[in-house]
This record gives C-alpha cells, sequence and structure tokens, in this order.
C-alpha cells in the first residue's frame, strides 16, 4: 500500500496548518467565552479568508463550488481542520451540512440542487438532520413514529424529534418521516426538505448538553412537527427510500468525523507531552521523568497511530471496492477511533491536572462535547454487535485447525 501523500494534498495541508495556528487557536479564548452569535461577524471574516485561499469546502462537488477532493484527501484535511473546534466550519465541511450537502448532491432535484445544494454549499445557509426520535430508540430507527402523511399537494408531517443538531438558525432539516406504513422495515420512511420556516415547524428548545445548551451552529434541538405542511416536491430520493439514502450519507461521513476525531486526538497529545515536558513534580524533576507518563505517552502515541491507519485504509477500502464491501472496515473505526480519541483527552486532562479540568486548555471542551461520539452514527455496542455477525457469518461452514 503507498502511504505517500501527493504533493498537491501536502501544500494543502500546510496551509490549513498555518491558518489553524495564526487564525482559530488565538479565537479559542472567545469561542470558550462568548456565546456563538457573538463570535459569527468574526467567523464570517475568517470564512472570507478560507475562500481567498482557495481552500473552501474541499470535499464538496466542484461544480457547486467546492474543491471535490477524494475521500483519502479529505480525510487528512478532515485530520488537520480536527486540531480547532472551529476548523470544519471555518473550512466550509461542518457536519451535519457536509452529509446533507453529499445526499442532496446525488438525490436531489435539479430545482432542489438549486435551492438548497448551492448556496449550502457556498456558506450561505445552514441545514440540521432530524431522524432520532425522543421516545424511540434511535439504536433501532424502523422503530419511528414521526408520519409523513400526503394532503392535496403537500406532506403534513407529525412527531417528534430530538438531537437535531444545529436546527437552531437552520434554513432548513432534512427529516425521517414514515410515509409508507405497510411496506418492509426500511422501506417505510422517506427524506423530506422541510424549511424551517414552514408552518409547524417548532423548535421546542436547545437541549442543555454536558451543562450547556448552546445556540445557533453548536446547539442540538428538540423539534416538534405539528401538521408541519410541506410541498411534495420537498421529497428528496424516491418515497421510502430514507434508509437506503442515510446509508449513502454514513460511509464518507464516518471517515470525516473519525479522522476529525484523530486530529483531535493530535491536539490532545501534544498538549500531555508539551505539559509533561514542562510540569516541575519536584525538585529538578519533571512530571515527564516519571514512568507512568511516559507508559501513557507510548500507548497513546501506538493508539493513535493504529486509529489513524485503520481510518486511511477505511477509506481506501471505500474508494476500491465501494461502501457495501467496506461495511465492516467502516463499523470497526467508528468505535475504535471514539474510544481512542476518549482515552488520550482524558488522560492528556489526567496530566494538567486541575488546570485540566479549567478552560483554560481546550482540553476540558473536548472532553464534554466529544464523549458524544461513542453514542451518536450508532452506539459503541451497535457497531460492535455488526462487525460480530459479519465475521461470524464468514466462518459459516469454514475449516479452522
Ligand atoms: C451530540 C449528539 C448529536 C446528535 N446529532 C443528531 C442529529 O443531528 N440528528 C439525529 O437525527 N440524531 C442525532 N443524534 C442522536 C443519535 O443518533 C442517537 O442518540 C443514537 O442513535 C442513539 O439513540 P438513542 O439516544 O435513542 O439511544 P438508544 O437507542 O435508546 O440506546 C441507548 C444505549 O443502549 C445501548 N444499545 C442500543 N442498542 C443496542 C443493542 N442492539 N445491543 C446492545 N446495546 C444496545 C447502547 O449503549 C446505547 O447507547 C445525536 C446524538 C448526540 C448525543
Amino acid at each position: 500500500m503507498d502511504f505517500q501523500v501527493s504533493e498537491k494534498t501536502q501544500v494543502i495541508l500546510e496551509m490549513i496548518k498555518e491558518f489553524i495556528e495564526k487564525e482559530l487557536l488565538p479565537v479559542e479564548v472567545e469561542f470558550m467565552d462568548k456565546e456563538f452569535h457573538e463570535l459569527v461577524p468574526l467567523l464570517e471574516e475568517k470564512r472570507q479568508m478560507v475562500k481567498k485561499m482557495e481552500l473552501w469546502a474541499p470535499n464538496h462537488p466542484k461544480e457547486f463550488g467546492g474543491m471535490g477532493l477524494n475521500l483519502m484527501e479529505h480525510g487528512l484535511v478532515s485530520e488537520s481542520l480536527g486540531r480547532s473546534p472551529l476548523g470544519h466550519y471555518i473550512f466550509g465541511c461542518q457536519a451535519p451540512d457536509a452529509g446533507n450537502i453529499e445526499i442532496l448532491h446525488q438525490f436531489g432535484s435539479d430545482e432542489q440542487k438549486e435551492k438548497y445544494l448551492r448556496p449550502l454549499v457556498d456558506g450561505k445557509i445552514r441545514s440540521c438532520f432530524s431522524m432520532t426520535e425522543v421516545e424511540l430508540p434511535g439504536s433501532n430507527p424502523v422503530m419511528m413514529d414521526t408520519t409523513a402523511v400526503k394532503d392535496g399537494d403537500d406532506y403534513l408531517i407529525n412527531g417528534q424529534k430530538w438531537y437535531t443538531s444545529s436546527a437552531d438558525g437552520s434554513e432548513f432539516a432534512i427529516v425521517m418521516a414514515v410515509t409508507n406504513p405497510d411496506a418492509g422495515p426500511y422501506l417505510q420512511a422517506s427524506m423530506i426538505i422541510v424549511p424551517t420556516d414552514s408552518p409547524g415547524f417548532n423548535l421546542v428548545r436547545n437541549i442543555p448538553v454536558m451543562g450547556h445548551a448552546g445556540e445557533d451552529y453548536f446547539s442540538h434541538a428538540e423539534i416538534l412537527y405539528q401538521n408541519c405542511r410541506v410541498p411534495q416536491s420537498n421529497l428528496l430520493g424516491p418515497e421510502g427510500h430514507g434508509f437506503v439514502i442515510a446509508q449513502e450519507r454514513l460511509g464518507p461521513g464516518r471517515i470525516h468525523h473519525c479522522m476529525r476525531w484523530i486530529g483531535i486526538c493530535n491536539r490532545a497529545f501534544d498538549l500531555m507531552v508539551a505539559r509533561a515536558r514542562d510540569r516541575i513534580i519536584a525538585p529538578g524533576r519533571k512530571l515527564a521523568s516519571k514512568q507512568i507518563i511516559q507508559s501513557w505517552i507510548g500507548e497513546c502515541a501506538a493508539d493513535i497511530q493504529a486509529a489513524r491507519l485503520m481510518v486511511l485504509h477505511a477509506a481506501w477500502r471505500i474508494e476500491t471496492v465501494g461502501k457495501k464491501e467496506a461495511r465492516k472496515e467502516i463499523s470497526l473505526i467508528k468505535f475504535v477511533v471514539a474510544n481512542v480519541m476518549q482515552k488520550v483527552i482524558d488522560r492528556a486532562l489526567q496530566v494538567h491536572g486541575g488546570l485540566g479540568m479549567t478552560d483554560d486548555t481546550i482540553l476540558a471542551f473536548y472532553y464534554r462535547h466529544e464523549r458524544a461520539a461513542r453514542i451518536y452514527d450508532g452506539a459503541d455496542e451497535v457497531h460492535k454487535i455488526s462487525v460480530a455477525k459479519r465475521i461470524l457469518k464468514e466462518y459459516e461452514g469454514r475449516q479452522v485447525q
């Protein structure tokens, strides 16, 4: 396997690294202190700088204003951007818009592409993805209460969703709702584009998560759809194909997420090593002189390297054999990288002692916000079971000596 990174990608990565260090890391203090809307004008300036550098929307289609990088290239970009919680937002490739852009590009009608996809890639609007329900298990999403019933030329949508990330300030939601209740379980739901100013779209609250409800892009909303009316032309892809499309959204999205997490690991690791190197723990002795800390450094370095190679391998599998054939690798990286990230952040925080608990470093922010990685996009247990089932199937009838 070729581990060489192309010259073009190396140049892009260098430019991103420099931009993050010079332009984004200094903004983090304000980011921790202020509400997000207060920062929007400053962040908009940074976004314009990225556009001028021609590094905007690295993974998005060229014909809609993105750079059109492939999955491997964008994986490396995502790792670099993960160094700052603002990285993906400033470069126009943040979740959940990134996933919505992919499915609009693949399944949207020409009209939907002009109305929603183009301004989304351009960063003029934001969007959200509304699937998980309050009363039913997100781990088994075929259990869904939200319905979309035809009424004249419209759909009437009713249901209660939550964890619709970034709904606050979004122009539209892509909503999963049951349109075909008599079909098989995976063919009952459809994806429907719902503008957030539609009658019956009620944002109930931004849910407090780990002590902070957040707002704007950094928030997770509960939404009540009450006879929410949208035209039937807002159906995305064929009716009843919501889960088929959702599968399309997950593969590449997982590479982006996992590489972002590797970027977080790199940042936490750097902070950990620098703190161990500098902290005097006894007269003439640095924390780094303690074997237990050395052991953590060695372990974390190995864990990050292993996780990183797993993700790049999964990206390579997706590109060479396709998403369907790469399903095992896609599930494996989801729980492995989420757990490595949690371990590395925890170790880095521990090395910082009381300082680690404060918001004077980025570690406490990551500790609070990235715990969710083991839950969203499929909880650890669900992926482990899915991988195990696949492996057991491969072993059916196989002679082992
Ligand atoms: C920060 C954050 C952002 C999110 N953003 C979005 C979003 O933008 N849009 C959206 O629609 N949803 C979003 N979600 C929701 C997320 O997808 C769900 O929380 C997730 O699918 C789990 O569903 P649940 O919370 O209903 O947990 P449940 O399905 O009730 O599962 C609870 C726990 O049970 C265990 N479990 C579940 N199934 C099994 C099994 N088969 N075997 C063994 N154990 C099992 C797991 O430990 C799991 O954590 C987000 C969630 C978080 C935390």
